[in-house]
């Protein structure tokens, strides 16, 4: 059975690993699974029209399994407002093509769950790398967001709390940019908190995949 990586920079040499491979749209590789997104990191006001254009086109290719990461964040420099403009362009697209959303969120979770309550959408918005604390993960949850959990759980206790508290039905597992840990080792963690087998947990977490990609 498979371990599904949602959300990878890297690409896996197992076989028993499905990836989510993430794509910026000035990527050349498409032959692999994958998401294409605008990260607000990399929003630059002259290319948006432009990289909208081209994730566009990518989302009508069957290995296209998401739009994203794109997101909102209060760290980085892009000015926020433009931001908002660029992530709700890309949820227009998420509901014309009908895939789910894979979502970058840095200290603006609030902002978030305003814009899902703005625009309604009828996807799967998958909030990606999640390692914040209950009470967060509890107001997304409630705003039917899907969270993401990735290599952090291996060594942060607090995290660890967070996720035995959160319906398996709810997550999903990923690697992120971390090029040294394997998606199976997240299972593994995740497994062990939620005292089921590593089996079990593969089964779950197929169903869920299984539902929010439609493949
Ligand atoms: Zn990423």
């Amino acid at each position: 059975m498979f371990f599904f990586d949602v959300h990878t920079h890297k690409r896996s040499s197992s076989k028993n690993i499905f990836s989510i491979e993430n794509k910026y749209p000035n990527a050349t590789d498409f032959t692999k699974p994958f998401s294409i997104g605008i990260h607000p990191w990399f929003i630059k006001p002259e290319n948006v029209e432009k990289e909208l254009l081209i994730i566009e086109k990518k989302l009508k290719e069957d290995n296209c399994f998401a739009i994203g990461e794109c997101g909102l964040d209060k760290i980085t420099e892009t000015d926020f407002e433009l931001q908002k403009e660029v992530f709700k362009k890309q949820v227009e697209l998420s509901e014309k093509y009908q895939k789910p959303l894979i979502i970058h969120c840095v200290k603006a979770y609030q902002e978030l769950i305003e814009i899902k309550k703005e625009l309604k959408p009828k996807q799967v918005w998958i909030l990606h790398g999640f390692n914040k604390n209950y009470q967060v993960a509890e107001s997304l949850l409630k705003n039917g967001i899907i969270l993401s959990f990735g290599t952090a759980i291996i060594k942060n206790k607090k995290l660890q709390e967070v996720v035995s508290k959160v319906a398996i039905s709810s997550i999903l597992l990923e690697t992120d940019n971390d090029l040294n840990i394997d998606v199976k080792e997240v299972y593994q963690k995740i497994s062990e908190i939620k005292k089921i087998t590593v089996e079990e947990l593969q089964q779950k977490i197929k169903q869920n995949f299984k539902s929010i990609f439609k493949k």
